[in-house]
């Protein structure tokens, strides 16, 4: 007898088994995959999007064709709880859909704990479609007359937004922005010293300001206040903080990490819940915390095709394994990018180009848009 797997959020983590319904179809078991949008971005090539080079169509994988064209049932909405005990998932409109085995790939946001008031001229850097949104502001505010964008974060995403809204004004503003960066106490403060330097070179040489004198307390519209007092005026907000897990599981009252994520262990099988798995920056990883980045999703898509099917046959589990160090490349916005594995540092234009054959190569394995 069949059964039913219910597929939360067709994220990175979800490509391999969205991309073999197939398989679990012609197994005569059901599949439903539940998004609040028929799209899944892309985020590795969400700032080259913002900034004009990539165009949304190419950054998409189209969820819910993947689904429909194998047979699959997909349902646009968003998951608010998982019911564990009653095995159903309940729907911001109210609706349940029960499963025999769930997996969890909803992903992460941007806390906008800071924000006081409405999100007029605010935008976080995620989800990833909201760029669109923010792109369109930003032309619209650059035909006005000159105007000041903060972004708010100092990590990659922060480098690669505000090199990306740098692009955007050059090649298509009619009059230019002054860009800040809010970085806390450092730009790049995680990574080493030398890659810190080159992204400091390649934004300050293009006049974006960074600064480094403490972390931003409150955000409001066209303001935001630093933990001294301080206070800085910008006509555009960018939110490019650390995200969070979704926060489903905990209000579900599932096991969570200190993160708020779904506790999973090396099976990426919630302890306690044999019949709910989840990949992506949703989970927590009870072996080793991870990073919050695309590589550790990638690499659980075999995991997570494998261990669904066997969760719904009864075969054997297969362990996921974090691996070592991996490839990470920003995307600074002029054609350029910073290259980092180990002990290997490169910039320029290779590191770009390396960076873009990558993530297309990506996309079209997955996309499918026909
Ligand atoms: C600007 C930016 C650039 C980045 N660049 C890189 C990079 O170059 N390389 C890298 O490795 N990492 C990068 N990251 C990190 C990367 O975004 C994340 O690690 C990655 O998105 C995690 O993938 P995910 O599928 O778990 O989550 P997400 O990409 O957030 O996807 C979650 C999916 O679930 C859906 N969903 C969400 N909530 C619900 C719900 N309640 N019910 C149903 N569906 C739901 C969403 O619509 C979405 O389709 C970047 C992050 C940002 C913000």
């Amino acid at each position: 007898m069949g059964k039913r797997l219910v597929l939360v959020g067709g994220g990175h983590a979800h490509m391999m088994t969205l991309a073999n319904l197939g398989g679990f179809l012609g197994k005569g078991h059901q599949v439903t995959v539940i998004q609040p949008s028929d799209f899944h971005y892309y985020s590795g090539m969400g700032p080259g999007m913002l900034g004009g080079f990539y165009q949304p169509e190419d950054i998409r994988f189209a969820t819910r064709h993947v689904v429909e064209k194998q047979g699959g049932r997909f349902v646009l909405g968003r998951v608010v709880r998982i019911e564990a005990a009653q095995r159903k998932v309940v729907l911001e409109d109210g609706s349940t859909i029960a499963y025999d085995v769930l997996s969890c790939n909803a992903g992460s946001h941007v806390p906008q704990t800071a924000v006081r008031g409405g999100m007029e001229g605010i935008f976080a850097v995620k989800p990833i479609e909201r760029l669109m949104a923010a792109q369109a502001r930003l032309l619209e505010l650059a035909g006005r007359g000159r105007f000041s964008v903060a972004v708010i974060g100092g990590g990659p995403s922060a480098v690669e937004v505000a090199g990306n809204v740098w692009r955007l004004l050059r090649d298509h503003g009619r009059h230019p922005a002054d860009i800040h960066i809010f970085a806390g106490r450092k730009l790049m403060a995680r990574f080493p010293e030398s890659v810190r330097r080159k992204a400091l070179r390649s934004l300050q040489g293009r006049g974006i300001h960074i600064l480094e004198q403490g972390y931003v307390k409150e955000v409001a519209t066209g303001r935001l206040t630093l933990e001294s007092g301080e206070q800085h005026e910008a006509d555009f907000i960018f939110l490019s903080l650390g995200v969070k897990p979704s926060a489903i599981f905990q209000e579900s009252g599932l096991p969570v990490g200190p993160d708020g994520g779904l506790l999973v262990n090396r099976y990426l099988q919630c302890p306690g819940f044999p019949e709910i798995f989840g990949g992506g920056d949703c989970i927590y990883f009870l072996e080793q915390p991870l990073d919050k980045v695309g590589v550790y999703a990638v690499r659980q898509n075999p995991v997570l095709l494998h261990n669904l099917l066997a969760a719904l046959e009864g075969g054997h589990l297969q362990p996921f394994s974090p691996g070592g160090d991996y490839l990470l490349i920003f995307n600074m916005g002029d054609g350029t990018g910073i290259l980092r594995k180990r002990r290997l540092e490169l910039d320029g234009r290779l590191a770009f180009l390396i960076k873009d054959y990558i993530d297309r190569r990506f996309m079209k394995k997955f996309q499918a848009m026909e």
